[in-house]
């Protein structure tokens, strides 16, 4: 039997009421009760909040393989809404296109992610094994983190994320590690400065190490090279006319593939060393509340993540889009990060990418989806579950 198309007009007016609700990261709550909501209304089989707040809705038997879909709930903000010629929060609708925060990244997967499956269920199709359908949280925050929580107790067999690849295929991405550095010195009065050591002086030769590191990073053919930059520096002087015993500098380090945490720490030590300066390196930590109160608490360290051209979950999904929408779609990678650094970076499983909406969009004032890709999204998560799953 075939698996009928899924309905646009309650699609569409699901996703514009998730739009309109506004989710920053740990506040998610709103959307995610929305979620549940209609996840219980087109018939999911069972519809949860787990203890960190992602959504969780499982369809089919019950036993056998698992296959799990993850967008995320939460956005960043919209900073100043005047640079905005839409209403962020309008999820207006223009020539097919709808707009507002989260339409591209991710809330536009989510919801056709969620009529993919009504698809399944209208069609009494008995899949082998189960689906679930995850609305995860904190992803802009520090992704894979809520989604590990719970990939590490169900343990699915396969993930696809619903992050925007212009309905084709991802397999992959840099990771990154936020890092760092405070440089040491002694205080004095600014109007003697020879009295003192500047902890600014200091971090000024490691900024100048850093960026010469930059040009010697790894390259991979697929991820591209990795990358590192200053993103802030602090220096606490306990006032204006104080020569500063404290510098803090931070660094975004992009690791491609084979670079990893303890790599990127010690080139950061090789440069401190090299120059002599009084000063230590540290990974960030990442610490808060979920919107359910969970305490949140883990090291900005995401892993890069590959799965290799021919593994056979990247060709399945070429096939089903293939079959679904008539094309072969590109087999890309990301520029960005996503929860793919927990699923597969850090727990092995078997990730993909597919999703509505251009990269380009994530994070503008032009966050957009086009209504057409919406429904072949939609269509390529019911045929993908039975593919995978089996009837
Ligand atoms: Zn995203």
């Amino acid at each position: 039997m075939e698996i009928p198309l899924p309905e646009i007009e309650p699609l569409l007016s699901f996703l514009q009421d998730i739009i309109r609700i506004p989710s920053p990261s740990t506040r998610e709550r709103g959307v995610v009760e929305r979620v549940a909501e209609e996840m219980k209304r087109v018939g999911f089989a069972e519809v949860s909040i787990d203890e960190v707040g992602n959504v969780v809705g499982r369809i089919g038997s019950g036993s056998g393989k698992s296959l799990l879909y993850d967008a995320h709930t939460d956005t960043v903000g919209i900073g100043d809404p005047a640079a905005w010629s839409r209403d962020p929060f309008g999820a207006v609708i223009e020539e097919g296109v709808l707009y507002g925060r989260g339409a591209a990244d991710n809330k536009g997967a989510l919801a056709a992610m969620i009529y993919g499956a009504k698809s399944i269920i209208d069609a009494d199709l008995d899949l082998t094994g189960d689906l679930y359908v995850v609305g995860s949280v904190q992803e802009e925050d520090c992704e894979g983190y809520a989604i590990g929580l719970l990939c590490r107790k169900s343990k699915p067999h396969a993930v696809l994320l619903g992050e925007p690849t212009n309905l084709q295929i991802s397999r992959g991405q840099r990771g990154r590690i936020m890092l760092v550095v405070t440089s040491h010195g002694r205080s004095c009065h600014a109007s003697s400065p020879q009295l003192g050591v500047n902890a600014i002086y200091g971090m000024n030769k490691v900024v100048a190490g850093v960026e010469a590191l930059n040009s010697k990073l790894a390259q991979h053919p697929f991820l591209g090279p990795g990358s590192i930059a200053v993103t802030r520096i602090e220096g606490a002087g306990a006032s204006l006319n104080v020569v500063p015993d404290t510098c803090r500098a931070y660094l975004d380090r992009r690791l491609t593939w084979g670079e990893d945490e303890a790599l990127a720490l010690s080139q950061v030590k090789e440069i401190i060393e090299e120059k002599g300066v009084r000063a230590e390196v540290e990974t960030v930590i990442y610490e808060a509340r979920s919107h359910t109160g969970y305490p949140c608490h883990k090291k900005k360290y995401f892993p890069a993540w590959l799965l290799e051209e021919d593994h056979p979950l990247v060709q399945m999904g070429a096939r089903t889009v293939r079959r679904t929408l008539g094309y072969d779609p590109q087999i890309m990678g990301w520029r960005f990060s996503t929860d793919g650094v927990a699923t597969k970076g850090e727990l092995a499983i078997p990730t993909i990418g597919f999703g509505p909406g251009e990269e380009a969009h994530c994070h503008t004032t032009e966050d957009q989806v086009k209504i057409e890709d919406l429904l072949k999204a939609a269509q390529v998560y019911a045929q993908f579950a039975v593919d995978f799953l089996g009837r």
